[in-house]
């Protein structure tokens, strides 16, 4: 018999169990809403990216039914061959007016949409300058300035960064991509549904429409069904449509996908009052993490953290929250620095108040249990 030659995988397995930071998968029984089921256990569910509730609203159900028994459950075929179908054309004009810019391409992922496009758009004699901290720290300007001004440079930010919540410096930096000539990139996953004008992201939110070249967004979050897009110029989506590899050579999303997502964009210009209802869940639960003394960091938007230092304490605390019924995500290193492990909660349009005052009672009850808050 020969020799395993994956044995090296199990000794990283033990060295993650050793340290605390090896994560069973929790199973979700039921639908992924503000109180759901896993792992047998009912609780408020403070770790989905569902900002608005939209994986369950009616709209967007009946929109992918109708669009399975019209159109079938699957594409067939990537985009560039057979699988373009006129209910993906509808969604990239869709999401073009909504993000106001001449063109959109959908991808299946938001993951594949940036992965895709920035492979194209760069060779490996260009440079990419990252805003990949928690700080809204704006790019030293001299790090750009050692750059010759002839090489290429594409500057990316976050529009709000995933793991603290805070907002990215986009009106910043968008003078610093001018001043230096660089392509412009905002990832807008969490803003989209979230920020700006009927949840159109943080580009209205701060009004530099025409000044960002790329935009990612993702429709696995607040629009609540599967995919990813990029909207920009008409020159940039037709190249991205040549060469962007998860485009050309991954299978087009089932029509049910495309139909809830253009549901979705009906439901933000028609019901904008759920946004209103995100906002103030977010307020409550912010100012009540506060008022309890808990650090929750820089967070600005329905992310807010709760740190608690190092990794199997964070962890400590999500098992002990779920036990109570509460489900907020422990993070620790890489994902974040190692000091500054915590779980991470994001409330929702349809958290209830007595859901969300039920999960501080439990904060509170937990945290003095580990010594994270003084008694
Ligand atoms: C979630 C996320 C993505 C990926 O989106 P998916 O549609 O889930 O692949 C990309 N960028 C950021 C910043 C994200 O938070």
């Amino acid at each position: 018999m020969r020799p395993d030659p994956l044995t090296y995988l199990a000794t990283e397995l033990d060295s993650l169990k050793q340290q605390g930071l090896y994560r069973r998968l929790r199973i979700l029984e039921g639908e992924q809403t503000h109180k759901s089921t896993f792992d047998h256990h009912s609780v408020v569910n403070l770790s989905s990216n569902n900002y608005l509730g939209l994986t369950t609203h009616p709209k967007l159900r009946e929109a992918a039914l109708d669009a399975t028994r019209r159109l079938g459950v699957g594409s067939g075929s990537v985009r560039t061959i057979a699988g373009t179908m006129d209910i993906h054309m509808e969604l990239e004009r869709r999401l073009a007016d909504f993000k106001k810019t001449e063109a959109v391409v959908v991808f299946q992922s938001g993951f594949a949409a940036n992965a895709g496009t920035v492979a194209a758009i760069l060779t490996k004699d260009d440079v990419v300058v990252s805003d990949e901290l928690n700080h809204a720290s704006i790019i030293d300007g001299c790090r750009l300035r050692e750059l010759p001004a002839a090489q290429r440079k594409l500057l990316i930010t976050d529009g709000v960064f995933s793991m603290d919540g805070d907002v990215g410096a986009v009106p910043e930096l968008c003078a610093l991509a001018e001043e230096f000539g660089c392509i412009m990139m905002v990832d807008d996953a969490h803003a989209s549904g979230v920020f700006g004008k009927n949840g159109r992201g943080t580009i209205d939110h701060f009004g530099v429409h025409g000044r960002v070249d790329v935009q990612v967004g993702t429709l696995s979050k607040a629009i609540g069904a599967l995919g990813g897009y990029v909207a920009g110029s008409r020159t940039l989506i037709e190249f991205l449509y040549h060469r962007a590899r998860p485009f050309l050579f991954s299978t087009s999303h089932p029509p049910a996908v495309a139909a809830a997502c253009i549901a979705a964009l009906d439901v933000l210009e028609q019901e904008p009052q759920i946004i209103e209802r995100l906002w103030e869940n977010t307020r409550f639960f912010k100012a009540g993490l506060q008022a309890l003394g808990f650090n929750t960091g820089l967070s600005e938007s329905p992310i807010t953290p709760v740190i608690a230092g190092e990794g199997a304490l964070a962890m400590k605390l999500s098992d002990r929250l779920f036990e109570e019924g509460v489900f907020a995500q422990g993070i620790a290193f890489p994902t974040v620095a190692r000091d500054k492990a915590r779980v991470r909660t994001i409330v929702t349009a349809t958290h209830t108040r007595e859901e969300l005052q039920f999960a501080l009672d439990v904060f509170a009850k937990v945290g003095r249990e580990l010594g994270i808050l003084r008694s």
